[in-house]
């Protein structure tokens, strides 16, 4: 397939907001797509030359990007800029550049281009910037117009599309059996395999028996097993039965994945996010004397911890601590821990069907005492009044409660199951017991303190399906130092038309500018309460920004679903 195909459907998948129709468009373009070029395919409609999980990314800036046009083109740079500034997109204003200067019909093919963004994205060291500006700009002066538009906004992290990667599940189920009936399966593999572009290609290569066995593999993350909520200790054990009881601390869900090799030991962990966070935790190097396995794959919280009171540090104050140091030094100044309550895999075998009491076995045989790894403690009990002590105990010492989990319960990745259901505090009235994950969805302009800011207040919302609907505006209880950050997010993100996945808003809630669903916010509130003109048709009172929740993406912000839950929870408290 030549990229000025490609480009031609990322028009019509750019210009579609109904998401039948761009289940239809990828389906169509999945058909026509052969088994060797299918995998980059969906790489490079994600915005990638990999999968998400891999720590490979482009660093093009714009400056950078602007030199490459220029030279493309043989233009000013300052013309790049001023059209820059007339468009506010790169895309279009290299797009309107290269009309000018069409010379012939190319023919580059999506393998080629693919590849010459990989090499873009592998180039570092001295010199590289170089480089780049030059691979690029060959690359866009040998690009038909459109196809240049596409071309400048991937390597800068622009090429957003507007579905998400379940819609491109279902355009597989689609290009297999002209239908959604294999979805559910096509999750399933995608759940312990994030990669599209590998069962993209097994699909197309071997139909729907491709991804019949796909199993845990060190190097490629498992999507993260979630909790569900239950209003008391009497229910969870009611519809539970026999529990693992374990403290939920609050730190960074972290999956570290550990090889043993000829030349030593490969360790990599991933965030629930699936992006590859093995860079921010040197320490995980030092973890090989505490594994007694050739491989394995661990489900862990990463918290600050001190070494001597062996108090857990919040996460706040570890996030704060690690902002203001590099981070080197932060793992001398925060002393990380990784409280480990789960094993997916062990020496090559996929652990996720086998029952956590067997599980836990295996974690406790497998890991030895250390400093750095810790398996989490935990209680195994059937008895409400047990469970109930042992989450006061644990709110007693400064912990966010419990996780209890089904005690024979296999590994549900990426599920929200009653496999685990969360218990933080209970439910009182007048306090909601938990947090709300929201997607921020645009800003008001800022008046009186706040005009520095140029922020008065910001509108967020949860999910519906495959959109996003206003939950609440949020305008106060927010610190400086959030009003800053959250303005430096704003602006990255912020998006010249309402983005295609966001439903419709009410008129009173319209916002000044509009924010992309990226920045996903936690937010605290005194009640869920019905509310008839926001699109959850619930609404919060008194809500209060915690924190920004860099480790979660829209895609995995609190749904309407789960609002239904929480308010059911709150009432069967009041009545
Ligand atoms: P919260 O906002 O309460 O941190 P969440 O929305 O991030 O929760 P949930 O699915 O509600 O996610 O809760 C699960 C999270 O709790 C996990 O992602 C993990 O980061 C954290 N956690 C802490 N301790 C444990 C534990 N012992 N077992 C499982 N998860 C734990």
């Amino acid at each position: 397939m030549t990229f000025q195909a490609l480009a031609l459907v990322v028009q019509k998948l750019e210009g579609t907001p109904s998401r039948n129709t761009m289940t239809e468009i990828l389906a169509d373009l999945f058909s026509n797509s052969k088994e060797s070029e299918i995998g980059e395919i969906c790489y490079l409609l994600q915005g990638r030359v990999a999968p998400l999980y891999e720590a490979i990314e482009f660093g093009v800036a714009d400056k950078l990007m602007i030199r490459a046009i220029a030279l493309a083109y043989d233009e000013d740079e300052s013309h790049v800029t001023t059209l820059f500034k007339k468009y506010g997109d790169l895309g279009i204003a290299a797009e309107e550049i290269a009309k000018t200067h069409q010379k012939q019909e190319t023919t580059i093919s999506v393998h080629d281009v693919f590849l010459k963004l990989k090499a873009i994205a592998e180039l570092g060291g001295a010199g590289s910037q170089e480089q780049k500006v030059q691979t690029l700009s060959n690359l866009l002066s040998s690009s038909h117009s459109l196809a240049v538009r596409f071309l400048v906004r991937i390597p800068l992290d622009k090429l957003r599309l507007g579905f998400s990667d379940m819609t491109m599940i279902d355009a597989l189920s689609f290009m297999l059996t002209k239908d959604k009936s294999n979805r559910d399966a096509i999750e399933a593999a995608y759940d312990v395999r994030p990669d599209l572009g590998y069962i993209a290609t097994k699909l197309k290569i071997h139909g729907m028996a491709g991804i019949s066995h796909v199993e845990a593999r060190v190097g490629a993350p498992i999507l993260a097993a979630l909790c569900q909520r239950l209003p008391n200790a009497e229910e969870m054990i009611k519809k539970m039965g026999n529990v693992d009881v374990e403290p939920k601390y609050d730190g960074v869900r972290t999956q570290i994945h550990f090889q043993k090799t000829k030349d030593g030991v490969t360790v990599s962990s991933y965030s629930r996010n699936l992006e590859n966070t093995t860079a921010m935790y040197p320490e995980l190097k030092k973890i090989a004397g505490q594994i007694h396995a050739e491989s394995v794959i661990l489900d862990s919280e990463a918290v600050g911890y001190d070494e001597k009171t062996h108090r857990i540090i919040p996460f706040q104050e570890t996030m704060t601590r690690k902002r203001k140091h590099n981070i080197v030094g932060a793992t001398q100044s925060v002393p990380l821990r990784f409280f480990v309550f789960d094993i997916l895999s062990k020496n090559g075998k996929d652990l996720m069907g086998t029952p956590l009491s067997k599980r836990r076995e295996l974690l406790e045989e497998t890991i030895t005492k250390g400093p750095i790894l810790s398996v989490s403690p935990h209680i195994v009990t059937d008895d409400i009044a047990t469970l109930r002590t042992y989450h006061t105990e644990q709110i007693e010492k400064g912990l966010e409660g419990v996780v209890v989990k089904k005690w024979e319960g296999m590994y549900e990745p990426g599920r929200r199951g009653f496999t685990w259901v969360k218990f933080k505090e209970e439910n009182k009235v007048g306090k909601l017991a938990d947090t709300i994950d929201a997607v921020v969805m645009g800003y008001y302009k800022g008046e009186g303190k706040r005009t520095d800011f140029g922020i008065g207040a910001f509108l967020v919302g949860v999910k519906k399906g495959e959109t996003f609907v206003t939950m609440t505006k949020i305008g106060t209880g927010v610190s400086d130092e959030l009003w800053k950050e959250m303005k430096t997010a704003f602006n990255r993100e912020s998006s010249k038309e309402k983005p295609k996945t966001y439903a419709d808003v009410d008129k009173i809630f319209l916002p000044d500018v509009w924010v992309s669903p990226a920045i996903v916010v936690e937010i605290a509130a005194d009640d869920i309460t019905k509310s008839p003109s926001h699109g959850a048709k619930f609404a919060l009172r008194f809500p209060r920004l915690v924190r920004i929740r860099t480790d979660k993406n829209a895609n995995q912000v609190t749904t309407v679903g789960e609002l239904e839950v929480m308010y059911h929870n709150q009432e069967s408290v009041k009545s």
